[in-house]
């Protein structure tokens, strides 16, 4: 049962008390940094490591905020090299307890892990080491129903306690305790026993994301009495993010990115992210022939070239390396000072750490993603089969198509953090050019396309994206044309306008599986029913600039066939919106 201390605990320190804990003169400072060096083979600590190492070998319980790969395991890992007996590390999957396992085996730290899944004979032997002085593991991994629903573990932890050789326990990911966050387990909600039985070994939470009602929460199940929360923020103030469209009709996406960098970005280093092998090798040999200086980097390069590549890109020999995703593990390079994505990420969480390898240095840098109707679907097909890949992929998107909301305030929020507005600083292209945008009622349009769906499933057909908007603007088959309405939006409203009814369920995707290739259509969203509804209205915001046609006329349904009279009387409405003072 979780314990009683309700009361919110105060801030156990003082900012002034805490700036102690970033200094060197402890009497482990010369052990960490040997060790950070000979067994880790880091250079130096990233931002919060230090602190939380600090606060963790001085004993204090620490939660620890941090976005997913900045560091967090080093946090405890670190200590755990150097302090006696072992730390004892809960982790939610036994993949990761794997991945874990083989990093540290590769650098020679001894660790063990007790899961479901471990033989007995393996699982004797660590329980018999626990106590034993002898024993050389640092590191003790396992999941939380061990803990749980293992009496002989506790009872041996017991032990360890006792003998001193208990230094300190970690929870991985966090947030998994507490119900209101996003991956709630219930096996963590019974690792309170640890801090109860074990009141004086340090504990140490970690997660990338939580609020501090989740961390409250965590605090209370895990029975920490006075937590300090070290929080490494997700905005990174020099970074300046921009969205620019790409339309379908006429990509000119490639010749914008090469004026950019020769012009903004004139000798300066940046990566140029794209979707596919062949992407990079073809948009690579497009900035080559308007003279850039870029070179493909993509996971099927022999080993020596890509070594080459990146080899040179960090000497500044080439400006600009044209990369899939494969371009991302070991890039520290301090001076990017541009990121741009042909293609959006398949997340935000993706976005965020891609665009995050720009301006390492805090000096200002600028991350550019070109969003393109088509690249959805493209990505799409490719996160079908991923858990939650089709609604990871819609964040993006929503990124993407959001006209009103700051850039940054959109990842805070993905990433749960309180947000300030003024955190921004115009340092967005919706901050810069605020009120750009205007609400329009797409009511009628959501019809039409629901219809053109529809009729389409009526006669056992599956529509594309392309196809849906095709026959929309009244490109499809004479025979279907007339049984529809269709509209004369230009191309890249009528894009924004599937997107929207897709990002608010009145569309959804569908797939059609072949050994070779997935299929994407569209189908009706949930939310579609809801449009039979007389009252029942859908409004997007659109942003002004970009749109070729002038923004009226996206309000006026001007649309050919049966419905040319239109009844002024159920034209949508068009709404200027001001932003909120
Ligand atoms: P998290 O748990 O926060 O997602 P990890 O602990 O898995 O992140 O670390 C992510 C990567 O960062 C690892 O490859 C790790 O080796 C690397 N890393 C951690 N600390 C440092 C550091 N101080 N300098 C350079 N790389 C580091
Ligand atoms: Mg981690
Ligand atoms: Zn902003």
């Amino acid at each position: 049962e979780p314990c009683d201390s309700t009361q919110p605990s105060g801030p156990a320190m003082t900012k002034q008390e805490l700036l102690r804990y970033e200094k060197d003169d402890f009497s482990w400072s010369t052990k960490l940094k040997q060790n950070l060096k000979d067994v880790f083979q880091l250079s130096k600590f990233r931002p919060l490591q230090l602190k939380a190492i600090n606060l963790s070998m001085s004993g204090k319980d620490l939660f620890l905020v941090m976005p997913t790969g900045r560091g967090k395991s080093l946090c405890y890992q670190l200590p755990a090299v150097c302090s006696e007996g072992f730390t004892l590390v809960v982790t939610p999957l036994v993949s990761l307890m794997e991945d874990q396992l083989m990093y540290l085996k590769s650098i020679d730290v001894e660790a063990v892990s007790l899961n479901a899944s471990s033989s007995k004979e393996h699982a004797k032997m660590v329980l018999a080491e626990m106590t034993d002085t002898k024993a050389p593991f640092k590191l003790l991994y396992v999941t939380p129903e061990k803990i749980a629903k293992s009496k002989l573990l506790m009872s041996r932890l017991e032990k360890a306690y006792n003998a001193g050789r208990l230094s300190r326990i970690a929870v991985d990911e966090v947030h998994c305790c507490s119900q209101w966050g996003h991956d709630f387990r219930p096996d963590y909600k019974l690792l309170g026993i640890l801090k109860r039985q074990f009141p004086k070994v340090p504990l140490l939470g970690l997660t990338a994301t939580a609020t501090s009602s989740v961390l409250k929460d965590c605090q209370k199940i895990l029975c920490v009495p006075e937590p300090i929360t070290l929080t490494a923020s997700f905005n990174r103030t020099n970074l300046y993010y921009e969205v620019r469209l790409k339309d379908s009709n006429s990509d000119d996406s490639i010749s914008d990115i090469s004026t950019l960098i020769k012009e903004r970005y004139k000798d300066q280093s940046g990566i140029v992210y794209v979707f596919s092998q062949k992407d990079a090798e073809t948009v690579s040999a497009d900035l080559q022939k308007k003279g850039l200086n870029a070179s493909p980097y993509h996971a099927n390069m022999n080993p020596e070239d890509k070594s080459q590549v990146h080899r040179k890109w960090a000497t500044n020999k080439i400006q600009v390396v044209v990369a899939t995703v494969a371009f991302g593990m070991g890039i520290d390079k301090a001076d990017v000072r541009f990121v741009i994505h042909h293609t959006i990420s398949k997340s935000i969480e993706n976005y965020y750490q891609e665009s995050g390898r720009a301006g390492r240095d805090d000096k200002p840098a600028d991350c550019i993603v070109y969003f393109g109707f088509n690249d959805i679907f493209r990505i799409s097909t490719m996160v079908v089969m991923e858990n939650v890949g089709q609604q990871k992929l819609l964040t993006m998107v929503d990124y993407c198509q959001n006209v009103d909301r700051c850039r940054r305030s959109v990842i805070a929020v993905h990433f749960d953090e309180v947000w300030k507005d003024e955190g921004c600083n115009e340092m967005c292209d919706v901050c810069r050019h605020g009120n750009d945008y205007i609400t329009v009622d797409i009511t009628q349009h959501a019809k039409d396309l629901v219809q053109i769906v529809e009729l389409a499933g009526s006669l056992d057909e599956k529509l594309t994206p392309l196809k849906v908007t095709e026959t929309w603007m009244g490109k499809g088959p004479a025979k279907r044309r007339k049984m529809i309405q269709t509209t004369t939006l230009s191309r890249l409203e009528v894009e924004a306008i599937i997107t929207s009814l897709l990002l608010q369920g009145y569309l959804s995707e569908d797939f059609s599986f072949t050994p070779y290739t997935t299929y994407f259509y569209l189908k009706l969203g949930r939310k579609a029913p809801l449009l039979k509804n007389q009252s029942h209205s859908i409004t997007m915001k659109m942003r002004r600039t970009g749109l070729d046609a002038n923004t009226v006329k996206v309000s006026q349904v001007k649309t050919k066939g049966k419905r040319s009279g239109v009844n002024a009387a159920n034209s949508p409405v068009t709404k200027k919106v001001k932003k909120d003072l």
